[in-house]
């Protein structure tokens, strides 16, 4: 497996050299709204350490990642009268993964409705704007 690149987008995200839609932050993990959400409120989670993915990450940094992803799910299930919560998370290139800092992805569901193909569209900013507001006071009232 190739090593981690310091270059890659999320890294940029988390060094805040690049913009994000911000939902959760704390010493060792952060989270962010998808900018090509499969479906609203969609979030990526991240541990603050470098890793690639889930092969090389450190066990404690994903079990800090799995908790936050927790919080974000029931949150996500309040801020959009979700019915269910789908959670993803891939690795290296033949897995999925496309991005290689590792990030688990949070997409609240609604019965009935199909999640968007990956990457299809990005999201209008005063959309992804108020979708970042709503979780963050869902996760904030608990
Ligand atoms: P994957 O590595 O397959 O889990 O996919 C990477 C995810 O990152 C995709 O769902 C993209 O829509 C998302 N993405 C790519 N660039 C950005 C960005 N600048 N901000 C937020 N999400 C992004």
């Amino acid at each position: 497996m190739p090593s981690y690149d310091p270059n890659n987008i999320f890294a940029k995200i988390l060094r805040g050299e690049l913009p994000c839609y911000k939902i959760y932050e704390d010493d060792k993990t952060f989270a962010f709204l998808d900018i090509m959400p499969r479906a609203p409120g969609h979030t990526l989670v991240l541990p603050k350490a470098p890793a690639r993915n889930m092969l090389d990450v450190a066990p404690e940094d994903l079990g800090h990642v799995i908790g936050v992803a927790q919080k974000i799910a029931k949150a996500g299930m309040k801020a959009f009268a979700a019915d269910g919560i789908t959670i993803q998370q891939f690795n290296e290139g033949a897995g999925g993964q496309v991005v290689f800092h590792l990030h688990v992805h949070v997409i609240p569901r609604r019965e009935g409705v199909p999640m968007k193909p990956p990457a299809s569209e990005k999201e209008k900013p005063d959309v992804l704007a108020d979708h970042a507001k709503k979780l963050v006071a869902a996760l904030a009232a608990g």
